[in-house]
C-alpha cells in the first residue's frame, strides 16, 4: 500500500497534488512519502515485534539524508555497504552502534573510519577482508564486532542480477567452510565474533528460498556454539520483493515473512537484525515527467519523456517493468492504445517501456512512474551531461525539495583543464 491515489481527478503524494509539486522544482523529480516510508518500516517491526530486532534499513536503496533520517528517528538502523553511505547515515543522525558494514570490498581506510566513528558490526564476506580488519583493528587498539556473511547456496529465483546466494555468486563464504573460518576469526587479534549474516538477493517474490536460508543459518547457529563461538545475533539480509505492477500476484507482506522467521529462528535466543531496502522504500516513491513529443513511427508511436535512463535505470538495467501513469486521471473507459515511451538519451536501451497501453498522452502532459523509491535516484548518473533530478520529500501537506536540480555551472565547474592547456 501507499499514498500516491488520485484525488479530483489529479494523482497525490499524500495530500499534495504532484502537479503543483512539479510546477515549483520542474520536471522530471523524485517524490518520496513520508507516510509509505514509515508504514514500511512499521510493517517489518511489528512482524517481528516478538523479537529482540533491528531493522536496518539498506542504505543502498535510497541514500537522501532525508530519508534516512525520518527512519532513524523511527528507531531504524542502517546498512551500509560504503563509507560514503556510512557517512550520510551518520549525517542523519543514526549512531554508529546502529550501522551495519556490508560489502564486499571493504578497504582499510573504510575499516578505519568506521572503527573510529562507531560500528555496531561489519559483515566480514571472505578471509583477506577478515585478516585486513583483524589488522586494522588491532593497529587501532579496537575491537571490531563480525558476523561472517555465509553463503547459504540458495538460489532466490530473482532476476539474475539480483541473487546473491548462489555459490556461483561472489559474496560471503561457503556454508561448508563457515565452520573453519569462524574458528580463524576466533585467533585474530581485534575481532569479536556475534553472529552470522546472509543476504541471498533482492525483489524474492516467495519465502521459500528465505526459508531455506534461514534453516540453514539455525543449523550453523547451533555447529557454531557447540564450537564454543557467541552467536548472539543473526543478520537476515533484506530482498522481500514489492509489487511492480497493480496487476500481478501479490509479493509475501513482511507479516508473513516475520510469522516464518519467528518459527525458523525464533527459539535460538538471538537479537535478530533484517537490512530491508526496497520494500521501505520502492513503493515510497514516484518519479514525474513530462512528455516532450509524441511521435509517430512506422507501425508504433513513441511518448518522448524529459526523464531517461540516466534518472531511473532499472527498466534497461534489468528489464524492469515501472507502472506510468498519467496525473490527470483518465476518464472512466478511455481507450488504452499500445505506445513506446523513451526518453532523450542516445541510446535505444533507453526505453522505459515497449507497446505499453496507454490513455491518450500528448506533449507537455505529466506521468508518474510508480515504485521508484528504491533503486532510483541512488542509481542516477549525469549520462549525457543531463543534471541529476531533484528529489522531494511529502508529509501531509507539506513538501520540500530534499536534493535539490544542480545547475549547468556547478555540473562544468567540476571539470578542471590541466596545467598545460
Ligand atoms: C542490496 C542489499 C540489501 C537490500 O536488499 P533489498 O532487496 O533492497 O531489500 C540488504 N543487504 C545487503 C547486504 C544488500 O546487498
Amino acid at each position: 500500500m501507499d499514498h500516491f491515489l488520485y484525488r479530483d481527478g489529479e494523482l497525490h503524494a499524500e495530500d499534495v497534488s504532484l502537479r503543483d509539486i512539479a510546477q515549483a522544482v520542474g520536471t522530471p523529480f523524485y517524490c518520496y512519502s513520508t507516510a509509505t516510508l514509515t508504514r514500511h518500516y512499521q510493517l517489518f517491526a511489528e512482524a517481528l515485534a516478538p523479537l529482540p530486532h533491528l531493522v536496518c534499513f539498506a542504505v543502498k536503496a535510497n541514500s537522501n539524508v532525508a530519508v534516512l533520517k525520518h527512519l532513524g528517528d523511527l528507531g531504524a538502523g542502517m546498512d551500509v555497504v560504503s563509507l560514503g553511505e556510512y557517512l550520510r547515515a551518520r549525517a542523519a543522525g543514526v549512531p554508529g552502534e546502529r550501522i551495519v558494514f556490508s560489502g564486499v570490498g571493504k578497504t582499510r581506510a573504510e575499516m578505519r573510519a568506521a572503527l573510529e566513528g562507531g560500528i555496531r558490526q561489519f559483515n566480514v564476506e571472505s578471509e583477506p577482508e577478515l585478516e585486513a580488519l583483524s589488522e586494522v583493528a588491532d593497529s587501532l587498539g579496537a575491537t571490531a564486532p563480525i558476523t561472517l556473511r555465509v553463503n547459504p547456496d540458495v538460489d532466490a529465483r530473482t532476476h539474475e542480477k539480483i541473487a546473491t546466494g548462489r555459490k556461483e555468486d561472489k559474496f560471503g563464504v561457503p556454508l561448508a567452510r563457515a565452520r573453519e573460518i569462524y574458528a580463524r576469526a576466533a585467533r585474530l587479534p581485534g575481532l569479536r565474533v556475534v553472529g552470522i549474516d546472509m543476504h541471498i538477493g533482492s525483489q524474492l517474490t516467495d519465502l521459500a528460498p528465505f526459508e531455506a536460508a534461514y534453516t540453514r543459518m539455525a543449523d550453523l547457529t547451533r555447529l557454531l556454539r557447540a564450537d564454543g563461538h557467541e552467536i548472539e545475533r543473526l543478520d537476515l539480509g533484506g530482498g522481500l520483493g514489492i509489487p511492480y505492477t497493480r496487476s500481478n500476484e501479490a509479493p509475501p507482506l513482511p507479516t508473513d515473512y516475520g510469522a516464518m522467521v519467528r518459527r525458523v529462528l525464533g527459539d535460538l535466543d538471538c537479537e535478530i537484525e533484517i537490512e530491508p531496502g526496497r520494500l521501505i522504500a520502492g513503493n515510497a516513491g514516484v518519479l514525474v515527467a513530462q512528455v516532450i513529443y509524441r511521435k509517430e513511427g512506422e507501425g508504433r508511436d513513441f511518448l518522448i519523456l524529459d526523464a531517461a535512463m540516466n534518472d531511473l535505470i532499472r527498466p534497461a538495467m534489468y528489464g524492469a517493468h515501472h507502472d506510468i501513469v498519467p496525473l490527470t486521471e483518465p476518464e472512466p473507459g478511455v481507450a488504452l492504445a499500445p505506445v513506446d515511451i523513451v526518453g532523450p538519451v542516445c541510446e535505444t536501451g533507453d526505453t522505459f517501456a515497449r507497446q505499453r497501453p496507454m490513455p491518450p498522452l500528448a506533449a507537455g502532459d505529466l506521468v508518474a512512474f510508480r515504485s521508484a523509491g528504491a533503486y532510483g535516484a541512488v542509481m542516477a548518473s549525469e549520462y549525457n551531461t543531463r543534471p541529476l533530478i531533484p528529489e522531494v520529500l511529502v508529509k501531509g501537506d507539506h513538501f520540500a525539495v530534499i536534493r535539490a536540480r544542480p545547475t549547468f555551472d556547478e555540473i562544468l565547474a567540476r571539470d578542471t583543464l590541466p596545467p598545460w592547456m
